[in-house]
């Protein structure tokens, strides 16, 4: 294990949050078996490092019932009736047994940051399910919060945007990074970077646990990294985000 994944984790739980290391995603999914509880509900978080592990997959094999709202394929997710069912899921998902999601960055004094664009995202890591699972790749590993901000506002965020709108040709959002792949703090009302939160130790009703893959995973680098790692990390983050459809 590198100096800084043992750093991290000793650092949650010094937080009393819960801190596992996986080798990969295999070992990491066994991990996410081994901590739902017998007949719970998992709700899920958009997370693109989760689908890369295979981990929806893997709950449903196991006959877990999984609350995905983001399950619906691309050809049929612009149809109302598609959009109804997700924010119904998203709804039940709120409240469950179990929250399972990514997360933007992950500070090696062990705070856990995101941003979010309608919440239910990052209010299910702390809130509504007795017990959260986060899942995170090496590749989110920060110094501290002025890092974790930084990237996550200046290179995560408007890659992000800009990638799912002009890459893979999902929704235009009118926001200044989609056009130029930079943030300008916009004021625009599509914005996607709407909260922003840090989880500073276990809150009171909820158990909080997180595993830390040695893989890269989901979006996240360091502008500093050579070109051919930061280049990976995009492509297989084509491969598996979801992408929202056209605002109706
Ligand atoms: S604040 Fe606006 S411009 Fe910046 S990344 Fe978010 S949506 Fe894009």
């Amino acid at each position: 294990m590198n100096v800084q994944i043992e750093k991290t984790l000793s650092s949650l739980r010094s937080r009393c949050i819960k801190g596992i290391y996986a080798e990969n995603s295999e070992e990491a999914n066994q991990g996410i078996l081994s901590l739902i509880p017998i007949r719970s509900t998992v709700g899920l978080g958009d997370s693109t490092t989760l689908n890369q592990m295979g981990t929806i997959q893997t709950l449903k094999e196991k006959g877990i019932r999984v609350l995905d709202p983001f399950e619906a394929k691309r050809s049929r997710a612009d149809s109302e009736e598609a959009q109804q069912e997700r924010r119904r899921i998203v709804r039940e998902a709120t409240i469950c047994d179990v929250f399972l999601a990514g997360t933007n960055a992950i500070t090696q004094d062990g705070k856990i940051v995101n941003v979010d664009g309608a919440g239910n995202r990052v209010a299910g890591m702390f809130w509504g399910h007795p017990l959260s699972i986060i899942v995170v790749g090496r590749n989110k590993i920060v110094k501290d919060l002025d890092e974790a901000f930084h990237r996550i506002r200046k290179t995560i965020a408007p890659n992000h945007f800009r990638i799912r709108a002009v890459e893979m040709e999902g929704r235009k959002r009118k926001t200044p990074c989609v056009a130029t792949g930079e943030c300008n703090d916009c004021r625009a009302l599509e914005r996607g970077c709407n909260i922003f939160t840090i989880i500073e130790h276990k809150p009171y009703h909820s158990d909080i646990c997180v595993i830390i893959v040695n893989q890269d995973l989901g979006l996240g680098w360091d502008p500093s990294w050579p070109a051919d790692r930061i280049d990976q990390i995009k492509e297989n983050y084509k491969k598996f985000v979801w992408i929202p459809p056209p605002v109706p």
